[in-house]
């Protein structure tokens, strides 16, 4: 996908990618089955969960007589860059430091994990100085 990082999805929506990545293809009947269980979701609340999917380019449907097949467009790994990015434009600027340190803090890591995250804080350039990009009076930073 080309701009990946312009998509915005919904926590709803995630568990049905979710969903759609686990299996491959999915009918809306088996992710009501799945999610109606799970998440105590109706048919239409699904329904409307995978048309707006739809409009975002995240999936597309194959006609299989009277049964949509759904599959992913959005592939799982591109859902690091954009869950990252959505995470950190919730924050500002500023705090973003903070934020990746309480994430280390807070994540079970493997050695390459550590080793990986040590290789890209030995490459990465200080600035002297962020910019706060919060709306103006809505900050105390
Ligand atoms: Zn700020």
């Amino acid at each position: 996908m080309d701009n990946v990082k312009d998509i915005n999805i919904t926590t709803a929506e995630w568990r049905i990618m979710r969903v759609i990545w686990t299996l491959g293809t999915a009918t809306s009947r088996e992710l009501t089955d799945i999610l109606g269980e799970s998440m105590g979701w109706k048919s239409a609340t699904i329904k409307t969960l995978l048309r707006r999917l739809l409009d975002k380019d995240a999936i597309k449907f194959e006609k299989e007589g009277n049964k949509f097949i759904y599959s992913a467009k959005l592939q799982e790994t591109d859902t690091i860059e954009l869950t990252t990015k959505q995470f950190f434009d919730q924050l500002c600027a500023r705090k973003i430091g903070t934020a990746i340190t309480s994430l280390i803090d807070e994540s079970e890591l493997t050695q390459d994990d550590i080793d990986s995250i040590k290789e890209a804080l030995d490459k990465k350039s200080p600035v002297a100085e962020i910019k706060c990009n919060c709306l103006p009076d809505g900050c105390d930073c």
